[in-house]
C-alpha cells in the first residue's frame, strides 16, 4: 500500500540523479525532515520543475513507498524571488540550510522548528538588512535551531578559557558556544558579537535563549 501526504515544505537542497530525476530534501511541517524524488522533473517546463526550485516555500504531495518516496505536485507559496536577487541573503539561505541539514538527522515532526526556518527565510527575505546584521541573523537562527534540539548552550563562560563573558565574544558554531577575544586567535573561527547580552538571555539553568526583541529589532 501506497500513503499519499499533502503537507507544507521548504525546500533546503536538491540533487540530479540519473537522466531526468531529482531527489529533494525537504523541512516540512507536518514531518519535519524528508526526502522525495521528482520523476522526470528535469525535462520540460512542468508545474512541479517550476514550483519544486532551491528555498522554495510549497504546499508539495508525496506518495510514501516502502523505501523511497516520490513527489506528485507542488504549489508554489513562495519562491523567495528578491532573495535570489541578492548575493548575500542568497548565501545565508545556504548557509541556513546547511547548518539545519547537519544537526538534524532523522526524521521527525517539530513545527518549532518549521516555523523557525520559515519566519526566518521570510525576515532575510523582507528586511533590509546590512552583512554584519545577515551573519548575527544567522548565530541567532543557529543557536534557536539547538535550543529547540534540546542542546544546552553556555553563554556565560568562555569555551576555551572558562573566564566570565562580559560583552564582547565570538560565537563559535562548531563548538556550540562563545568564545572570549583573548581566545578568539587560537582558533579564528566564528561570529563577532558586541554585546552578549543583547542577543541572549540567560534563564535560570543557565542555557540559552535568544531575546526575541532583538531578533526582531534587527
Ligand atoms: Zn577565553
Amino acid at each position: 500500500m501506497f500513503t499519499h501526504h499533502r503537507t507544507q515544505a521548504i525546500i533546503l537542497d536538491d540533487k540530479q540523479v540519473g537522466e531526468a530525476d531529482r531527489i529533494f530534501t525537504f523541512y516540512t511541517k507536518d514531518f519535519g525532515k524528508i526526502t522525495a524524488t521528482g520523476r522526470s522533473i528535469r525535462k520540460g517546463k512542468s508545474k512541479l520543475k517550476m514550483n519544486t526550485q532551491l528555498f522554495s516555500f510549497s504546499e508539495i504531495e508525496f506518495i510514501q513507498g516502502r523505501k523511497n518516496n516520490t513527489l506528485t505536485d507542488a504549489v508554489l507559496l513562495s519562491s523567495f524571488r528578491k532573495t535570489k536577487n541578492n548575493l548575500a541573503k542568497l548565501s545565508l539561505f545556504y548557509r541556513i540550510a546547511e547548518t539545519t541539514l547537519s544537526f538534524i538527522k532523522e526524521q521527525e515532526k517539530d513545527e518549532k522548528i518549521f516555523n523557525l526556518l520559515l519566519e526566518t527565510l521570510q525576515e532575510v527575505e523582507e528586511k533590509n538588512l546590512s552583512k554584519e546584521k545577515l551573519k548575527i541573523m544567522w548565530c541567532a537562527y543557529t543557536f534557536r535551531l539547538l535550543y529547540f534540539l534540546g542542546y544546552k548552550l553556555y553563554t556565560k563562560e568562555c569555551m576555551i578559557c572558562e573566564e566570565k563573558i562580559e560583552a564582547e565574544c565570538y560565537f563559535n558554531p562548531e563548538g556550540k558556544g562563545v568564545v572570549c577575544p583573548k581566545c578568539y586567535p587560537k582558533n579564528p573561527t566564528g561570529i563577532y558579537i558586541d554585546d552578549i547580552k543583547k542577543v541572549f538571555l540567560t534563564n535560570p539553568n543557565r542555557c540559552i535563549k535568544i531575546t526575541k526583541s532583538y531578533i526582531n529589532n534587527i
